[in-house]
């Protein structure tokens, strides 16, 4: 029997290194190079920087995600989680560590289904944190049904020609190279008509018509790229998995992705809890601290029930990733961790925010940063209503309906069943009275 809430005391010493390393060196960072994440080390920012990656690289922790032959330690998820619960709290960490999204579902896809030329060309140097990448999916008149997508590739001698428009394409602007999920064959329903290519940023057709930015960020300035694909021819050679694999691919990508997000989550949610309590136990009005009234203690116990809640779940569902290695296997509780996460951060940043009072509303603290962040949640890779569905349609699987009248579990016919079951003491009972 193995049912264990134990971090081995080994890798807990890693942890503790880690938490340190990220409050004092790493969340620094966010607070002097905001929003540049995803734009190439160069100048003083390298000198900064290549520093704090290659100090985490001795500490063994870099790319956790990966197995020792792509460069990571192999660590599985359940490791990855304890990690990026604490990488969570800084928007720079998973940089530092090598382990941010979208590169790593993008690096996972390359190394589950790319050619050796592809890996060597893309994949080694996103594991080495050298550049980045771009997913390519969502598109300006759908999303959540990729069913609908229209961008096209079709054949020109050995060469695809890609054409159509793409929305919300993160970092494409500093990205080398896109991972574009384009129809292939009309003929066939979209399942097993789309294809994906890896196609380099500078490839002549690719057009970045605006960078979206997300609220409170400058117009035009933003991560998203709007891009139009216009002729934008490619090799054989570009063509990722086999042709009218996209959805396979596709999934394989946003398991991983979906529960890393989660992780970090836990860690910024803690984070609005530390501030909610620090606060809660420093304010003084009408008499008392605000610790001592029973509101403030009600957003306090509901905050650390639904954190822990959420942890564990998530804690559990990466443990069983590690055990099936199989993300179909464990999909539902990956979507039902996506479904909880934007409630969970949503609520417990906005208790930390009214605790804090006019403050915690201003551009002085974070808090309305991560209310909108557990709105992205609610949408990147998904809506939650889409991820419920799935949970539902997975949970339904196990249950089948009756052609009875009652519900198998109708009292009267269940206490009949009971009696007569037990009726030898029933009338011996009887017999004592
Ligand atoms: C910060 C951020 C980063 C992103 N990065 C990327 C990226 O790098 N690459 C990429 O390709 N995409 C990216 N996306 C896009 C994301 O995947 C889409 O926003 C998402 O799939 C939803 O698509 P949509 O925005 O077109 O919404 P729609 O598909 O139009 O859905 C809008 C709303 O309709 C409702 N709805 C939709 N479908 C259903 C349904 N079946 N049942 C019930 N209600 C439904 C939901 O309320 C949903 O929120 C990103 C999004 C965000 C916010």
């Amino acid at each position: 029997m193995s049912w264990d809430f134990e971090t081995e005391p080994e890798y807990q010493k890693k942890l503790d290194w880690a938490d340190e390393f990220v409050r004092e060196e790493v969340e620094p960072l966010d607070l002097v190079w905001e929003h540049q994440q995803f734009v190439p080390l160069e100048g003083k920012r390298r000198e900064a920087i290549q520093p704090l990656k290659e100090e985490v690289r001795r500490q063994g922790l870099w790319a956790t995600h990966l197995g020792p032959d792509l460069g990571g330690q192999g660590y599985g998820q359940l490791k990855l989680a304890l990690l990026n619960e604490i990488l969570g709290r800084s928007s720079w960490a998973p940089i530092v560590f090598g382990c941010q999204a979208p590169d790593t579902g993008n690096a996972e896809i390359i190394a589950h289904y790319g050619t050796e030329a592809q890996k060597k060309q893309y994949l080694q140097p996103l594991l080495d944190g050298e550049l980045f990448s771009s997913y390519s999916m969502t598109e300006p008149q759908a999303g959540a049904d990729p069913t609908q997508f229209q961008t096209k590739a079709h054949r020109d001698g050995d060469d695809w020609i890609i054409n159509g428009w793409k929305f919300f394409s993160s970092n494409a602007s500093t990205a080398s190279f896109l991972i574009v999920m384009a129809v292939t064959d009309t003929e066939v329903s979209p399942y097993q008509g789309m294809s994906m290519f890896l196609v380099p940023t500078d490839t002549p057709g690719i057009n970045i018509v605006r960078n979206v930015g997300l609220y409170g960020e400058p117009m035009n300035e933003g991560q998203h790229a709007l891009i139009h694909y216009e002729n934008v021819r490619v090799p054989a050679e570009a063509l990722l998995g086999g042709e009218g694999q996209a959805f396979v691919i596709a999934q394989t990508r946003l398991g991983g992705g979906r529960i890393h997000h989660a992780m970090r989550t836990i860690g910024l949610a803690q984070k609005a809890i530390d501030m909610m309590c620090e606060r809660a136990l420093s304010r003084t009005t009408q008499g008392s601290k605000l610790a001592d009234k029973q509101f403030v203690q009600g957003y306090i116990a509901d905050s650390y029930a639904q954190l822990t809640q959420f942890r564990l779940f998530v804690l559990h569902t990466a443990w069983k990733i590690d055990k099936y290695n199989d993300y179909k296997k464990v999909r539902k509780d990956i979507a039902t961790a996506k479904i909880v996460m934007p409630t969970v951060l949503h609520d417990i940043a906005w208790r930390a925010m009214q605790i804090h009072g006019a403050l915690g509303t201003t551009n002085e603290m974070p808090f309305f940063r991560m209310i909108h962040g557990a709105g992205v949640m609610g949408l990147a890779d998904g809506p939650t209503e889409v991820h419920k569905m799935t949970v539902a349609k997975q949970v339904l699987r196990d249950y089948r309906g009756t052609d009875d009248m009652w519900p198998s579990e109708w009292i009267p016919r269940k206490q009949e069943a009971a009696r007569a079951k037990y009726a030898e003491f029933l009338e011996h009972e009887v017999g004592n009275l």
